[in-house]
Formats: C-alpha cells, sequence, structure tokens
C-alpha cells in the first residue's frame, strides 16, 4: 500500500519486520485487502487515503465537480471603471474606508484559510473524496487572495497599511484572534486525531472554519462591497466579491456535509457539553462580526445601518447553527437582505454585473510544436 508520512499518524502501526525466507509466498499474502467503501471514514479511516474509488462520501466528489464549474480568474475582470471612480473622487470617504477595511481584512483571510487547509485539516481526513475537495478549495483561497491584492494593486492602495490590517486595526485583529487558537492546534505538527479530546478538537476547528469564518466572518464584508456594485460603485471589485461569495457559499456548504458527516460516523463526539461550547463560540463570534460592522461604516451608508447587520448576522448564525444540528441563538430574526441569495445563486454566463467571461485553454487548444 502507497502511504506518505503524514497518512501514517491515523493508522495502526506497522509490525516490525520480519525475517522473510526466500522464495516464500509470504510476499504475496503481505497484499493489501481492496478497499471497500463501507469501510470508508472521514476520519480516523483506515483504508488507503490514494483509492478515490469506489466512493462512498460522494457529496464531496460531487461539490468538487461542482466547484471546477465554478472556476474563474480575478484578472478576467476588467478594472479600469473602478480604477477611475476610486481616483476621481467619485466615491465618498464612508466609502472609500468601507473598501479598504474590507480588503484590510480579506487579504490576510484567505491566506489563513489555505493554511488551516493544507497544513492542519488536510492530513486530519481520511477520506480521498473530502481531500479531493480540500484540494480544490485551496486553490480557490489562492485565487480568492490574488482577487484581493489584484484590487489593492488596481487601486494603487498602500500595500503595507492594507496588509498588515489584522495586525494594526482593532477590529480585523480581533476577529483573526479568535480564530488563531483553532488554526494553530491543528497546524501543530504533533497533532493527531484517534482521541475523544483530539477528535473534538478537530470537530470544533472544521465548525469554527466553516460555519463561523468561512461562514460569517466574511459577511459583513460581502454585503457591503456588493451593496457598492448594486449602487454602480466598484462594478469590477464586486463583481470578484460576487464570484468569492460564490465560492465561500460552496465550502461553508462542503463543511457543514464534511461536519454532519463526522458527527453521524463518531456520534460520541457531539456530547451536551461540546454543544454548549460550540454554542457560545456562535454568540461571540456575533458579537466580533458586528463590532467590526460598526467600524466599518460608523455613520452608515449605503442605504444600510448598523441594525440591519446586527439582524443580518443573527440570521445567519442561527441557520449555519441550524444546519449543524444545533438550536438557534437568536429565535425570531429575519433576513434584511434578501437580496444577497441572488448574488450567492449567480450563473456565470449571466452574472449580476454583466461584464464578460473567459474561456479556458481546454485540452484541445494545446499545441505540441
Ligand atoms: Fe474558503
Amino acid at each position: 500500500m502507497l502511504s506518505f508520512d503524514e497518512d501514517v499518524i491515523n493508522r495502526p502501526a506497522p509490525a516490525a519486520p520480519q525475517a522473510v525466507p526466500q522464495h516464500s509466498t509470504a510476499a504475496a499474502s503481505a497484499v493489501p485487502a481492496r478497499v471497500t467503501a463501507d469501510d470508508k471514514r472521514v476520519i480516523n479511516g483506515t483504508t488507503d487515503v490514494n483509492q478515490l474509488v469506489p466512493f462512498k462520501h460522494k457529496w464531496a466528489w460531487e461539490k468538487y465537480l461542482a466547484q471546477c464549474a465554478n472556476h474563474w480568474m480575478p484578472q478576467e475582470v476588467n478594472m479600469q471603471r473602478d480604477i477611475e471612480q476610486w481616483k476621481t473622487g467619485q466615491l465618498t470617504e464612508d466609502e472609500m474606508r468601507i473598501v479598504k477595511r474590507n480588503l484590510g481584512f480579506f487579504v490576510t483571510a484567505d491566506s489563513l484559510a489555505a493554511n488551516n487547509i493544507v497544513l492542519g485539516t488536510y492530513r486530519q481526513i481520511t477520506s480521498p473524496e473530502c481531500r479531493q475537495f480540500l484540494l480544490r478549495q485551496a486553490f480557490d483561497e489562492a485565487i480568492h487572495t490574488h482577487a484581493y491584492q489584484y484590487i489593492v494593486e488596481s487601486l494603487g492602495l498602500d500595500e503595507g497599511e492594507v496588509f498588515n490590517a489584522y495586525n494594526e486595526i482593532k477590529s480585523i485583529r480581533d476577529k483573526d484572534q479568535f480564530l488563531m487558537p483553532f488554526i494553530d492546534v491543528l497546524t501543530d505538527p504533533a497533532f493527531k486525531t484517534g482521541t475523544l479530546a483530539n477528535d473534538q478538537a478537530l470537530l470544533r476547528s472544521i465548525i469554527v472554519f466553516a460555519c463561523i469564518m468561512e461562514g460569517l466572518f466574511f459577511y459583513v464584508g460581502f454585503v457591503q462591497i456588493l451593496a457598492l456594485g448594486r449602487q454602480n460603485k466598484m462594478t469590477g471589485a464586486a463583481e470578484q466579491y460576487q464570484y468569492i461569495l460564490r465560492d465561500e457559499s460552496m465550502h461553508c456548504n462542503f463543511g457543514i456535509d464534511l461536519i454532519n458527516t463526522i458527527k453521524m460516523e463518531n456520534p460520541q463526539l457531539w456530547t451536551e457539553p461540546f454543544k454548549a461550547e460550540i454554542t457560545e463560540l456562535f454568540r461571540k463570534a456575533v458579537e466580533l462580526e458586528y463590532a467590526y460592522a460598526e467600524d466599518t461604516m460608523p455613520r452608515g451608508v449605503l442605504g444600510l445601518n448598523a441594525a440591519q447587520f446586527k439582524e443580518y448576522l443573527r440570521f445567519i448564525a442561527n441557520r449555519r447553527m441550524q444546519q449543524i444540528g444545533l438550536n438557534e441563538l437568536f429565535p425570531g430574526v429575519s433576513n434584511p437582505f434578501p437580496w444577497m441569495s441572488e448574488m450567492i445563486d449567480l450563473k456565470k454566463e449571466k452574472n449580476f454585473f454583466e461584464t464578460r467571461v473567459t474561456e479556458y485553454q481546454t485540452g484541445g487548444a494545446l499545441s505540441w510544436d
């Protein structure tokens, strides 16, 4: 069986090598049994992680295919109009603050996300179907960081200021400080699943990452830039955020399926104290994201105000909690931004801002001359 070091951690230790008499049949009997779908597990699996099929976690494979169909690249989007608006004073001070604060959070957020996947989550996941999605997701995060960098460069913003915002701007730093312990636990090279405490630590980190980071902390920023776009401002940036929102919504949905499958395969992890702890994390996250909303738009702008954001964050938190089987924290709230769901459901060929779509070079277009 082929394996890499990182995969060995979730398997029983191999038996000590024994002297095998020459010409014996021992070598033939050492061929591992073929992988069966029933034996596959999302965590602590013992089947060969290199064998994608037979499928067990087919939902992950289907999301991988759907995400490949969503492929886009930042440089397809024309930024000329944004540049003109930005440089000729067509935006108010408050609108410019929103754009800068937004980029200040996002330029580093997707790097945190990528590192969390590649250096943390990936090696603990023993389902090849889920790993296949995570590989695509890691590439998506690279594209997102590229998109933010492309906007920063197009507008000629101070790179030092934007890329250091997660150290220097309190409302952004507080969000990232909240996330760090859940990333650090997984990126510790010594961390491995296989005990109740560590399996819960992994599940907790996946919930924080998918439902709170990608599922909640990104949403004030998405609403703000897409609201600008709806008013015909910064439409190039808004188009990119629209693609990113679609990707993140897929990442979040994958994360929710992953969480629910881990729960189903390991019901012993879902204890009452664990559920209470996760509920508390949601409460804290809503507070942090609301503080960020207030900091990014202290006077209200674009027809948006702080009260709407409070309602929206509570609405999203409820939804995420229900999706993973927790009771909602804020009964009775509704969605003050119903237009956001149109943004998530966009079809690439008919996107909201009606800009262009690039054809990718396909196998048929390759030349070996
Ligand atoms: Fe993501």
